[in-house]
This record gives structure tokens, C-alpha cells and sequence, in this order.
């Protein structure tokens, strides 16, 4: 029987998925004219158990972490080591969970609505805070997923340029999966061309800084595409355990 729950061959693989991950992102930054420096590394944690995570902050340089629910990010928070850390919130976010989650995270990337803009444009006030976030679009039209339909975006923009203390830093995504590599790039290459566009436009309260898109199967096609933050989970901690 299995008595310590802290596994030391899962750290010694965290370490390696992490080192095999960099050379990853290295390489694909050159090949579209970056730098490993200009691609942000994201380690998704969700249903990672803290001490795991805490192993990868504390012993493999993580400084950005990602999590799904606010409940989990709630649980978790205080026996994590977040000095020097960002968090971000990247899974959908109900509206009456806002006002927790607000003043303790650094950037919530999954905002799919001008409804919830409005609501963490509030509840920031409230805090006196600026809530950085990013705009997260439905790329490939899928009634399974949320984020922005690609009309809608589009439309939403001014309005939500008009929100006092918020700091819209970018856009985000999930891809459909694709059955080819042409069909991902064009979802990425659209993604990046949103970016430079809204860039360009300066919108009142955008800072055009972020795009987030790339996952444990597809980051290196999207850094070639052009993100430059990339959110990975499972390929840095291993497959997921849905309790
Ligand atoms: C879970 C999740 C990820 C990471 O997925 P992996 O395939 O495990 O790398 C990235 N982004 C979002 C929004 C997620 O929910």
C-alpha cells in the first residue's frame, strides 16, 4: 500500500516534462522570429494537488499559474507558494462568483461576455482596483464552448472599452480539435489577426499585450502562429484525475 501521498517520480517528471517543454517553446518562437523570453509559460493547474504544484514553483522556475474554477482556486490559495507568482482565472466564471474572485487574482483570461465585463468592471471599483483581463473568443463556433461568438466580439468591443477599471490585455482561446494541422493553423492565424487588429484600432482602456492560445497538444503550432502565452497542464503535471 501506497502511504505517502508525495511522489517522487512524479516530481522527477514535472522537472523533465518541464525542460523537454522549454526547448519546445524555444524552438518554436525562433521559427516564427521570437525568443523562448517573448512566449509566457503557464503551468494549468487545475486538479493538480497543491504539493505538486508547490514542487514546480519552488524548484522549476513556474511563476505563472492558471486555474479553471474559483472554488478549486479558493481551496487551494493559502497553502500554495504564490510569493512571486501570477495567477490567472481561465475557466468560465459565473457572474456571482466575481466579486470573490476579483481582488485575488492577477488577470481573469476567460471573459465571454459583455455582462461579465461589466461585472468585474464593478466589482473592481468596488475594490479600487484595475482588473487586467482578456477577451475570450469561441474561434470555432462551438455550442460546446464559451467564450465570444466571432460577430458578437467583434460588436462588444467599444462597449466594453467604455468600462472604468478594467485593463483588457488581450484576447484568448481554445481551438476546435482539428483533424489537421492546416485546419488548427487557420484558427491560430485568425486569432493573431484579431490581435493586430484590435492592437491597431486603440481601443480607450486596451493594452494589446496578450495572446493566449496553445494547449499540451497544439502550443508549438501556436506560438508559430503567434501567441505568446501558451496555458499547459497535462503535459507538465500528467494526465488529469476528475474527482
Ligand atoms: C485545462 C486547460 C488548459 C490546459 O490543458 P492541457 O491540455 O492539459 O494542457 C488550458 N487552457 C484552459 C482554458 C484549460 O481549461
Amino acid at each position: 500500500m501506497i502511504t505517502n501521498s508525495f511522489d517522487d517520480d512524479r516530481c522527477k517528471s514535472i522537472s523533465e516534462n518541464l525542460k523537454l517543454i522549454r526547448e519546445k517553446i524555444s524552438e518554436s518562437a525562433i521559427k516564427s522570429g521570437r525568443n523562448y523570453e517573448d512566449i509566457k509559460l503557464m503551468a494549468v493547474t487545475k486538479t493538480v494537488p497543491v504539493e505538486y504544484i508547490n514542487y514546480s514553483i519552488d524548484n522549476c522556475g513556474i511563476d505563472l499559474i492558471g486555474e479553471n474554477k474559483v472554488q478549486e482556486f479558493l481551496s487551494k490559495k493559502d497553502t500554495l507558494h504564490l510569493d512571486g507568482v501570477e495567477k490567472h482565472l481561465i475557466g468560465h466564471l459565473q457572474t456571482n462568483k466575481v466579486k470573490k474572485i476579483v481582488p485575488l487574482v492577477d488577470m481573469i483570461q476567460s471573459v465571454d461576455s459583455v455582462h461579465l465585463a461589466e461585472e468585474i468592471s464593478k466589482q473592481a471599483l468596488n475594490n479600487s482596483i484595475v482588473s487586467d483581463i482578456l477577451l475570450e473568443v469561441n474561434i470555432g463556433s462551438e455550442e460546446s464552448k464559451t467564450g465570444f461568438d466571432k460577430e458578437a466580439f467583434l460588436e462588444s468591443l467599444s462597449k466594453i472599452s467604455e468600462l472604468p477599471n478594467l485593463n483588457v490585455k488581450g484576447i484568448m482561446t481554445i481551438p476546435p480539435i482539428c483533424d489537421t494541422e492546416k485546419e488548427l493553423k487557420e484558427y491560430f492565424t485568425t486569432m493573431s489577426q484579431y490581435f493586430n487588429d484590435i492592437k491597431e484600432k486603440q481601443y480607450k482602456n486596451f493594452n494589446m499585450e496578450i495572446l493566449s492560445m496553445g494547449m499540451s497538444g497544439d502550443y508549438e503550432t501556436a506560438i508559430e502562429c503567434g501567441a505568446n502565452l501558451v496555458r499547459i497542464g497535462s503535459l507538465i503535471y500528467g494526465a488529469r484525475i476528475y474527482k
